[in-house]
């Protein structure tokens, strides 16, 4: 009985080690994800914020409010539920962090989240336009239309902005998956990006701003410009995304 109790105990131990591990990696990863958006030219000031989620623990683990991106610590990351509330963590977490639980609660398969004000992709939303594939670049990436949000209303914004910025997104998405078109701009504010982990996500967010900036050219050069031809588009997206896709390595290389 005593040996049944102790080796009870070491299978625990050893599940919460597994967890808390995991949780470590998570905090690492969303940190150095939340410093690249600097790096990589998608923020202006403290302009966005990247978050992961443990579906196992149904935990979210997201960056503080405020603090510059370069003295991010995997320590200062703020751990908070599927409601947003803090579990662990010394600082407020970010003021975006509602929408983020909104998105995790209602799209399954979401591991990582971004939301940058990056100035291409803003740009859409600020004229509250959808991105339309325009070329291949974007086929490549996105399929078809990277849908718009609509605007909140005053009720929305009085009662929680950040939570109906959240809601507007899912309303959106009604009929569309989610992994399939990972990224949605929101009317007059700004773009979030999202993938199966938090660096896939901050992929999304730099392939988004590259192809709303080639499209604002594009436009620019013409602007009654309509999508692309879909059998061209299509073939792009399919051949890297689809069942029979072709691009990149099938496997690793053998040692010869
Ligand atoms: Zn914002």
């Amino acid at each position: 009985m005593r040996q049944t109790r102790a080796c009870l105990r070491r299978v625990v131990a050893q599940h919460s080690r597994h967890k808390y591990l995991k949780m470590k990696e998570l905090r690492k990863s969303v940190c150095a994800a939340n410093r690249d958006l600097e790096r990589l030219g998608l923020v202006t000031l403290t302009w966005g914020n990247v978050s992961g989620y443990d579906p196992e623990r149904k935990l979210i683990v997201i960056k503080p409010s405020g603090v510059p991106y370069a003295s991010l610590t995997p320590e200062q990351m703020v751990i908070v539920d599927l409601d947003g509330k803090v579990v662990e963590g010394e600082l407020r977490p970010s003021s975006d962090t509602p929408t983020h639980a909104t998105l995790y609660r209602n799209f399954s398969g979401l591991r990582g989240i971004v939301h940058t004000h990056s100035p291409k992709a803003t740009a859409f939303c600020q004229a509250a336009r959808a991105l339309p594939c325009f070329g291949t670049t974007h086929a490549d990436h996105f399929h078809g239309t990277v849908p718009l949000a609509r605007a909140l209303t005053p009720q929305e914004v009085e009662e929680d902005y950040e939570g109906h910025t959240g809601n507007v997104i899912v309303e959106r998405f009604r009929g569309l998956d989610p992994l399939a078109m990972p990224a949605v701009l929101v009317a007059h504010h700004a773009p979030f990006t999202w993938g199966p982990s938090p660096r896939k996500a901050l992929e999304n967010a730099v392939a988004l701003e590259a192809v709303a900036a080639m499209a604002l050219d594009a436009l620019r050069l013409d602007p009654a410009l309509g999508p692309m031809p879909a059998h061209i588009s299509e073939k792009h997206y399919q051949r890297k995304h689809g069942p029979g896709a072709t691009y990149g390595q099938a496997r690793e290389p053998q040692a010869s």
